[in-house]
């Protein structure tokens, strides 16, 4: 930042702090609880720095500071002292900057240059001579710590105890701060997610009273919706660390990867009544944490409650904390750093009254958070030497040829999907992957594909993508890339028995990720060396698709199956270019193209195929074919029935109350912010207020019962009229529920008894898909050839009620998280461009059962291949086979398009995002009827 940008902002941060200052201060001289006990007992500070509550106005930590006040602060300390630098280092949705302040001894600062050197070095041995220059760089290079606050920007504690920490290490003269400074780096990211605790602080101030509360309940503590946990898109930062969907995950990965750093402190909130919990986690570990992690966070854990004993604090260890997911922050954990994590009770910025009888001030959850940081700061001050070396022997055993059985590379064969692998492989490329492209075609046998079959020979092309995992990143790598990560024996026992005993999963989260999967690509493992000439890939270029040098006589095409054209389709249809998608595999010239390739023809799109045109095509990397004529006598003609013209979207999409945050937030950034189509958020309470005839498509997010209160009369009169309505998640249970009379989907449970006639209907779809006949079964009729499901089916009939039982117990087991199999029906518009099969990723107890006339475009497979990644019990195997994953049913002039389980959650699953996106792009021109104008 220049000064004088500088300067301006900390005018604005003085204006900002005043107001709040004067809205809020008597809350802090009411409290009735005052807690006043100093963060450091007998510590001396440097005179010249001024304390937080000196700088900011007001007593520290009676309140939450903002975003504006910790940047100030920092900003400071920066300007006092000339071993504190602070950077900028990313950048908001709400343009807000994250901030990282560094500090260290003045010696050290002043050749931090030739310690971020050290450290590069040793974190890859490769580029050391040999392990007595490791030694000796060990021997005078201090260990870097990145202290992380305030992911969820409804935590507040955090980014407060980050305040202190940062003037505790500026200003203390005791001989422990002396330590830190000269055996570490410190690294402060005092919050996380600005955008989300700016949000969430403005809720606290609109509810405060002058009065303070302590009740948890009250809204000055649990905020509304849709509260301030996620960033301006509602993602939870702490799920993106490889899916890298959010511009602060991305700049944080991208320090990350400057810094190298050895310690990650990630600090939280959680419940308000609860106490402090701290590493090291409980089972499932993921396997690919090395044993030094576990080693290290044992012995911080120590220090740690050392220093809360002092004070006789409560804390836990291992309860419910466990680290088997690796998008949280934790990817560095992957990446060789030691993570730890705390959870403080939160308080809200404020007080809060608990069980005990007791009341627990804001300034006294943000002493714990500091106390922690101290200590975990003193545990690396003091041991920098042997965890250096642990460090080093750690990296060094990534960058050896892998063990006999473990995986050697994987490999991602280039396919149709250009815009889809380029997005994949600048996602490698951002988290600091070795990533090469194979010279010339290869034929390689044994290798292993992400549905776990194995293939005896298979020729890959060159250019095929290849990811050694000899390389420094490797566990990273194996973490995200692994097919199907297991989970270990004793875990899966404990599992059974929580919930069979209690009905509790002790998974915190998902137990499947795999990147290729969510992405749809082919790609191979491979569990022997893969000796090829390779070149390594530093970036991937925008394919280059040169444009014809003249008109076309006939009109343009581009490809359906890549996600380039999906992006050119949305500017196209914006500018309004006539479009029609294709329903039928067709040529042009020697080109083929498969069904959903869209065609842009030259009359009806007069004075248009401009620069603009151009342009956008070079934007999106799309790649543009000509057509010189509309005839193709072998095939389809171009000018025929099978090309349906689309309808330019107009999308609303529900928020509000009874919406989820997240689902809300997941699509509105797929539409808004990736696709950059304009989107309505329309709150779902007010629906029978709206005026529904401006939009041709209305989005259901996940969204609870009691939600649009007697509103789903006018979305059946909307859909009747033309619309096409798509529910997600848990909305589609609001709709296929027997009383709503809107969707003949139905919900397993409901169904109990009619299961069978389902499945004769599911049987009969199958079948049409292979339907062939000759002369034999009409002139030659025998009856045994009478196909065996139009026989007459005996009904078995079983106890209601045992059934609902039963079900009800074996809704227990359901998948929370794992990718189950789907198969689409290759003639539906809504799976165009979509691989067949295609791995679905499954988080909900309900599955759904659909017949003719609904329409299934995806299904899941039988019981016997439906789990392709994680945990599935038997019980979810037969629950979840042949049950649908889309449906579409025509009503009216409109249509209904049903998402039990969100498609682009965390803004990841490429492959079933596509499927939302034809959805919303091809629904209204496709499967709904839109009048003509006259
Ligand atoms: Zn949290």
């Amino acid at each position: 930042m220049n000064n004088q940008r500088f300067f301006q902002f900390q005018r604005l941060c003085l204006m900002t702090g005043i107001l709040i200052v004067a809205s809020l201060h008597l809350q802090a001289l009411e409290n009735e609880n005052p807690y006043d006990k100093p963060f450091v007992e007998h510590c001396s500070y440097d005179e010249k720095i001024p304390t937080p509550s000196a700088f900011l106005g007001y007593p520290f930590a009676s309140r939450a500071a903002t975003y504006a006040e910790t940047r100030f602060y920092f900003q400071m300390l920066a300007g006092q002292k000339e071993n504190i630098e602070l950077y900028i280092y990313g950048e908001t949705h709400e343009k807000r900057n994250l901030i990282l302040l560094a500090i260290s001894s003045p010696e050290n600062m002043a050749r931090l240059d030739e310690i971020k050197a050290n450290i590069q070095k040793l974190t890859d041995p490769r580029k050391l001579r040999d392990n007595a220059e490791a030694e000796e760089r060990i021997k005078t290079t201090p260990a870097i710590a990145w202290m992380a606050y305030s992911i969820h920007g409804d935590e507040l504690s955090s980014t407060d105890a980050a305040i202190w920490l940062a003037y505790q290490l500026a200003a203390g003269q005791d001989e422990t701060t002396q330590k830190i400074l000269r055996e570490t780096v410190v690294l402060i990211d005092p919050l996380q997610n600005p955008d989300g605790r700016e949000r969430f602080l403005a809720q606290m101030r609109m509810f405060n009273g002058k009065v303070v509360n302590p009740d948890v309940q009250s809204a000055q503590h649990s905020g509304m919706w849709p509260w301030g946990r996620g960033n301006h898109y509602f993602y939870d930062l702490n799920r993106d660390f490889f899916i890298l969907s959010q511009p602060e995950t991305r700049a944080r990965i991208q320090s990350f990867l400057e810094w190298r750093l050895q310690l990650f402190v990630d600090s939280h909130e959680m419940g308000p009544l609860d106490t402090y919990l701290f590493s090291p986690p409980r089972e499932p570990i993921n396997h690919n944490l090395t044993p030094m992690h576990h080693k290290w966070q044992t012995l911080f854990a120590e220090d740690q409650a050392k220093a809360f004993d002092t004070h006789g604090w409560s804390y836990y260890t291992r309860e419910w904390l466990d680290m088997w997911y690796p998008g949280y922050t934790e990817w560095i954990a992957y990446s060789g750093a030691l993570q730890i994590l705390y959870e403080q009770a939160g308080v809200h910025g404020s007080a809060v009254r608990r069980a005990d009888g007791a009341t627990m001030t804001y300034r006294e959850s943000v002493h714990h958070h500091f106390t922690s940081s101290l200590a975990n700061l003193t545990t690396l001050a003091e041991h920098r030497g042997e965890f250096l070396q642990d460090y080093y022997q750690e990296r060094q055993k990534t960058v050896q040829p892998p063990q006999k059985n473990e995986i050697h590379a994987y490999l991602i064969e280039p396919g149709a999907n250009t815009g889809r692998e380029k997005k994949l492989i600048d996602n490698l490329l951002w988290q600091g992957f070795e990533i090469y492209g194979a010279d010339q075609s290869f034929r390689v046998s044994g290798l292993v594909n992400s549905f776990g079959e194995s293939l005896p020979e298979k020729e890959l092309p060159a250019g095929t993508y290849i990811l050694p995992t000899d390389q420094p990143q490797k566990h990273i790598i194996n973490a995200v890339f692994e097919f199907d990560p297991r989970l270990k024996d004793e875990f899966l026992a404990e599992e059974r028995y929580y919930l069979e005993k209690r009905n509790e999963s002790r998974m915190y989260d998902q137990s499947t990720w795999s990147m290729p999967i969510a992405y749809g690509v082919r790609c191979y493992q491979a569990t022997f060396p893969i000796a090829i000439a390779k070149t390594r890939i530093s970036a991937v270029k925008q394919q280059e698709n040169p444009f014809p040098p003249e008109r076309p006589k006939y009109g343009y095409i581009l490809p359906g199956n890549d996600d380039a054209s999906t992006f050119a389709i949305c500017k196209l249809l914006e500018k309004g270019y006539a479009i029609h998608v294709a329903e039928r595999d067709f040529r042009s010239g020697e080109n083929k193209f498969v069904k959903g390739s869209f065609l842009l023809r030259n009359v009806e799109n007069p004075h248009r195929f401009d620069e603009d045109f151009q342009q956008i095509i070079a934007d999106t990397g799309a790649r543009i074919s000509k057509a010189d004529t509309a005839l193709d006598l072998q095939g389809v003609d171009l000018g025929g029935q099978y090309f349906s013209l689309l309808q330019t979207p107009r999308i609303g999409i529900f928020m509000g109350r009874t919406v989820s945050a997240t689902s809300y937030g997941a699509t509105w950034d797929l539409l808004d912010c990736k696709y950059r189509t304009r989107i309505s958020s329309l709150d779902f309470d007010r629906i029978s207020s709206l005026d529904l005839r401006k939009y041709n498509v209305l989005i259901i997010p996940s969204a609870w019962m009691g939600g649009a209160q007697g509103g789903l009369e006018p979305l059946k009169l909307w859909v009747e009229n033309g619309g096409t309505l798509i529910a997600i998640g848990s909305a589609v249970s609001l709709l296929t529920h027997p009383n709503a009379n809107m969707s003949a989907v139905r919900e397993r449970a409901d169904i109990l008894d009619q299961l069978d006639v389902y499945m004769e209907e599911i049987e009969r779809e199958e079948n049409a898909l292979h339907a062939t006949a000759s002369q034999a079964d009409v002139w030659d009729y025998s009856p045994a050839k009478i196909e065996k499901a139009t026989d007459a089916v005996e009904r078995k009939s079983e106890d209601k009620d045992k059934l609902k039982r039963a079900d009800a117990w074996e809704r227990r087991f359901s998948p929370q998280g794992a990718f189950l199999r789907g198969v689409k029906d290759p003639d539906h518009w809504l799976a165009f461009g979509v691989n067949d099969p295609l791995a679905v990723m499954v988080n909900e107890s309900r599955s759904y059962f659909a017949k003719s006339p609904v329409q299934t475009p995806v299904r899941f497979t039988d019981e016997l291949s439906i789990r392709v990644s994680g945990l599935l019990w038997p019980e979810a195997r037969k629950r979840y086979a042949k049950a649908a994953y889309v449906t579409r049913e025509g009503k009216g002039k409109g249509q209904i398009i049903l998402f039990p389980y969100q498609p682009n959650e965390r803004g990841y699953y490429d492959e079933t995002t596509r499927l939302l996106w034809n959805a919303v792009f091809l629904g209204p021109g496709l499967g709904a009827q839109a009048p003509i104008p006259w």
